[in-house]
């Protein structure tokens, strides 16, 4: 079972390799259904997919808007470019560009989430289509992906495991674009189905009445996040090709964390799986470290319990103060000596510490009492060395 995380950027995509995925994905600035997750120039496409090939991972080009007429010569040249570049598949949601791709080169084509695939013939035309692989529509549960498994073993199935979760069939839904003209199928959502509604009576406008839960209003169409950490063996048992890590968007803490943790897990599934069991506490507090709505195992286990009306806040417990590679802490937020801190390392452990010295720059060059952000440090921990050899780690603290 492959781990596929999320790449918004050059630097998270070597994160998430770093800490552990087997492949990432990674979209262009046009065609890409996340025109705000920064995403790459052809030139850092080239870096990122150089860097994965040279350490055995694979990087997938996300094309998964919906095309019109006149977006269809632009498409044809993005895709001649990037094929240039050796991509290990493009994802797509338009039958029109797997069409345009299958036309062009041999590269792999996935069916992007955006397709909403539910059930084996609709992979079956895929894979016909000259489809290597399905992502599956979120809304289904273990069962249904056990069958659709079983009954289109030609093709690969690919099943989301974490991160935001959309109440509508991902993405097609108007909330946003009739309410903020960002259309979410063309990759600008303004998740406007997490704002707070009234109710009004038609003879009475402009009289809104507030349909309140709490002082803070109602998000009724507020869903919880993805967590399926709880079963993901009966994923790995169903045979479940890759799981995939929601969030080109989200921080480099978060791309850190999550995938370390889902490395962790696949690695115990298929090596030591009883001791799954055990670790799952530790790992469930992990990703209860990163910045979240509150979690559900959503459609997979059909459960009702996936909305969360109180508030559409996140929960952040902890602050990301600097990640660490070749011997140097990059500051992201300002830490001090002295400072109650903990370290999460690419296995997926944590540990606590303290803050003991900073130096600018190299060890016992200019000793400092506060690290600012973008500073480049060296730190000495309380009871903890940590050399080069922790090729990646993060530094954190709790928020009071
Ligand atoms: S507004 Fe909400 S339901 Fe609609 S596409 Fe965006 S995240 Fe999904």
């Amino acid at each position: 079972m492959e781990l596929l995380s999320p790449a918004g950027n050059l630097e998270k995509l070597q994160v998430a390799i770093d800490f552990g995925a087997d492949a990432v994905y990674a979209g262009v600035k046009k065609f890409s259904l996340r025109e705000r997750a920064g995403n790459f120039t052809i030139e850092e496409l080239e870096k990122g997919i150089n860097y994965a090939h040279s350490r055995n991972k694979k990087v997938y080009i996300t094309l998964n808007s919906f095309l019109r007429d006149n977006e269809l010569k632009e498409f044809r040249a993005t895709v001649d470019t990037i094929a240039t570049l050796k991509p290990d598949a493009f994802i797509v949601a338009d039958p029109g560009a797997l069409s345009i791709i299958r036309e062009r080169t041999d590269i792999p084509v996935h069916i992007s989430t955006q397709a909403n695939v539910t059930n084996s013939e609709t992979a079956k035309l895929y894979r016909r289509l000259g489809a290597t692989r399905i992502v599956l529509a979120r809304e289904l549960s273990l069962k249904e992906i056990e069958t659709i498994k079983k009954h289109a073993p030609e093709i690969e199935i690919e099943v989301f495991v974490h991160g935001a979760m959309c109440m509508a069939y991902s993405g097609r839904c108007l909330l946003s674009s009739f309410l903020a003209g960002r259309d979410p199928n063309r990759g600008s959502c303004a998740q406007s189905c997490r704002w707070k509604y009234y109710l009004m009576e038609e003879n009475r406008k402009g009289e809104l009445y507030p349909i309140e839960e709490d002082s803070k209003g109602t998000y009724i169409f507020n869903s919880k996040d993805l967590c399926a950490l709880p079963v993901l063996e009966k994923l790995y048992k169903a045979g479940v090709d890759s799981v995939k890590i929601e969030g080109r968007v989200k921080s480099v803490y978060y791309v850190a964390v999550t995938t370390a943790v889902y490395r962790r897990a696949i690695d115990l599934l298929k090596n030591k799986p009883e001791k799954l069991k055990q670790e799952l506490p530790e790992l469930l507090a992990e990703l209860d470290k990163v910045s979240h709505r509150p979690y559900t195992t959503g459609f997979l286990t059909e459960n009702d319990d996936l909305q969360h009306y109180p508030t559409s806040s996140y929960i952040r417990k902890y602050k990301f103060l600097a990640i660490f590679k070749n011997g140097i802490w990059e500051v992201r937020n300002p830490f001090h000596v002295g400072d109650e801190v903990e370290l999460f390392f690419s296995n997926g452990r944590a540990i606590k510490t303290k803050i003991m010295k900073i130096w600018k720059s190299k060890k016992n060059g200019e000793a400092i009492e506060t690290a600012h952000p973008n500073f480049k440090v060296v730190v000495d921990f309380k009871n903890l060395s940590l050399s080069d050899k922790h090729n990646r780690a993060i530094l954190r603290k709790r928020n009071i």
